[in-house]
């Protein structure tokens, strides 16, 4: 076991602030990560702040951060993939059992006993484990992910969950050339899933509370843009949707995006708000829509995200700050005031 520097919270009213965690001595089959670039996820704020507590209590101290991009400095004896010196990066997820089925099919997210990234269990040093506000992590190999060459770094961070996360339900419910989809909430999720639909050749519309992104949108890769707090606007696409990706962070009305929906069409649910949304039965059954959720990806797929965003050099836009900032991005975020990503330079821990 060694020590490292991160940044931790105590309770859910503290703010993250310097502090030291154990990390593991690598095993066989572990990669040691220096980590370079942490992304700062709605999730982490939720967490911190205990916002989740009925489907997955905090335990404090809480080191938060799971879109982490770093470089190798220390491989088990049993590890083929990585060696150090390589670039790598780990999302989610660290463990799971590897044996179910949803672990067979390569839906590790969907594990029953899977290791989350922090705030799950920790199964070689037990209490909880910790996140990528950090300096270093010890991870099993086939939880690493390998990172395409040619992408600027600080970018590739928020991949590892923002990435997968608008990725996969893409994928699953067959976006492609030409249809229309919309993408709810122009944040780290949102901006992530306008590039993806847009790069897989579908008519993208973004939908913002903020006016103030609405050039940015179409810079992203929207075509268009409806303010949705003005029910004009909305009421224009009424019926003309064949996929909406929903990645609000708190409480909204869903069934204003729902009736937007064309016969069989259908709308995922990423953001994660904590209390219950009001679904209409009327809006679904009227052009039998269906609602879904969806939650991160698999390491195989994510992999595949990874080399998609190589291929299409794709990548996260990054605000870069340093990891004193990080109770400052945190406000902002809860103001919708981010773009699109927070992402924190690690190499600012040296001097805590
Ligand atoms: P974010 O960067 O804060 O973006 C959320 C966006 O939602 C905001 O920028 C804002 O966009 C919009 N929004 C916020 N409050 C709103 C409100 N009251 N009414 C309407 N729109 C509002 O957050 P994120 O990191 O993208 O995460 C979004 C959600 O996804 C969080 O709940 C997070 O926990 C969840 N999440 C889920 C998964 C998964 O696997 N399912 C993975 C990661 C994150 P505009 O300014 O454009 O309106
Ligand atoms: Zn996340």
């Amino acid at each position: 076991m060694y020590n490292v520097k991160a940044y931790s919270a105590a309770s859910a009213a503290s703010p993250l602030a310097s502090a030291t965690i154990p990390r593991r001595d690598p095993t066989e089959s572990d990669v040691q990560i220096e980590i370079l670039f942490c992304g700062i996820c709605h999730s982490d704020v939720h967490q911190v702040r205990n916002e989740w507590s009925s489907v997955m209590p905090t335990v404090y101290p809480i080191v938060p951060g799971h879109e982490i991009v770093g470089r190798v400095t220390q491989v088990g004896s049993a590890v083929t993939k990585y060696q150090p010196g390589d670039l790598a990066a780990v999302g989610c997820l660290v463990d799971s059992d590897r044996t179910c089925p949803q672990c067979q099919a390569g839906f590790e997210q969907f594990c029953p006993n899977l290791t989350l990234t922090f705030n799950g269990m920790d199964k070689h040093l037990g209490g909880v484990t910790y996140g990528g506000y950090s300096a270093s992590i010890v991870v099993d190999e086939r939880f690493v992910l390998r990172v395409p060459a040619n992408l600027d770094l600080a970018g590739v961070a928020p991949l590892l969950c923002a990435g997968i996360t608008t990725y996969s339900p893409m994928r699953h419910w067959g976006v492609t050339q030409g249809q229309k989809v919309g993408v709810v909430g122009l944040g780290g999720l949102g901006h992530m899933g306008v590039k993806f639909a847009h790069a897989l050749g579908a008519q993208v519309v973004v939908f913002t509370t903020s006016p103030g992104k609405k050039e940015d949108a179409l810079r992203l890769g929207a075509d268009a843009v409806v303010v949705s707090r003005n029910p004009d606007e909305m009421q224009k696409h009424t019926g003309s949707f064949d996929f909406i990706l929903d990645t609000i962070s708190a409480d909204h009305d869903i069934n204003a995006y729902i009736n937007l929906l064309r016969r069989d069409g259908n709308i995922t649910l990423v953001g994660a708000p904590s209390k219950p949304l009001h679904v209409s039965a009327f809006s679904l059954i009227m052009g039998r829509r269906s609602l879904s959720g969806s939650n991160i990806g698999g390491i195989a797929e994510t992999q595949e995200m990874l080399d998609f965003c190589g291929e299409h050099n794709l990548t996260a836009d990054v605000e870069v700050i340093p990891i004193q900032k990080v109770n400052e991005a945190y406000e902002r975020l809860l103001k919708s005031d981010v773009k699109y990503r927070f992402c924190i330079d690690m190499a600012s821990l040296k001097s805590e």
